[in-house]
């Protein structure tokens, strides 16, 4: 959608993410999330591929390395003897969330990942792109079939836009949280 205007946020926080083993004892059935001054470490175990998933700020930016983020990772879990290896993928970016400025536009329509990208602090992705999937389809199987106006397509943009609007909302606060300093 090339007229578009600005996504509704793009204020980031610099971060790894990375999966790997790990030698810990944690509970595979929990999301794991430690903060400190500097922000947070999360750890959550991922039944497809069978490795942890880590995501960590860091705002020093330096190199994704495994041995960066097993420094944050001990630090801020106060787990000080875990091990990381057998990494599968790693990656540094931006905890950031961008909006496409419209949905619809003539017989074009965006949905998942291509309308809204969130934070994978908040988690939402894929869900929100199943959402979309079956609001559009519904509309678009009763325009179809003569059961509804056309009109009935904006509503798409109008209440996708509101759900998305939400969720950047309450990723904003949990990162807002994610930074702020002890005894802040
Ligand atoms: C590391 C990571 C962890 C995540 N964790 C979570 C989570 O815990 N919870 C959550 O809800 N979401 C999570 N997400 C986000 C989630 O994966 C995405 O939001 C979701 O997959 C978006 O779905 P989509 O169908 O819009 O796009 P995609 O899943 O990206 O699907 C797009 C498809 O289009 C194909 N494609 C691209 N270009 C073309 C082309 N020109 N022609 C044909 N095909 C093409 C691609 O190959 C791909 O298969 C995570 C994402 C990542 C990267």
């Amino acid at each position: 959608m090339d007229d578009a205007p600005a996504a509704t946020e793009t204020a980031s926080l610099q971060g790894i993410l990375c999966e790997c083993d790990l030698d810990w004892k944690l509970s595979r059935d929990m999301w794991w999330i430690w903060n400190d001054r500097d922000g947070f470490a999360g750890a959550e175990y991922n039944d497809f591929t069978n490795k942890w998933h880590l995501q960590v700020v860091d705002l020093d930016g330096q190199a994704a390395t495994l041995e960066r983020i097993e420094g944050l990772l001990r630090k801020r879990s106060r787990i000080a003897n875990v091990h990381l290896s057998n990494l599968a993928w790693i990656h540094s970016g931006t905890f950031s969330q961008h909006v496409a400025g419209r949905f619809l536009k003539g017989r074009a329509a965006l949905l998942g990942d291509a309308a809204h990208v969130f934070s994978s602090v908040a988690g939402q992705g894929l869900h929100f792109a199943i959402e979309d999937a079956l609001n559009l389809g519904r509309k678009l199987a009763l325009t179809i079939a003569g059961a509804a106006s056309p009109a009935l397509l904006q509503t798409y943009e109008t209440e996708r836009r509101e759900r998305v609007d939400n969720a950047i909302q309450e990723t904003r606060l949990t990162k807002s949280l994610s930074r702020c300093k002890a005894g802040a």
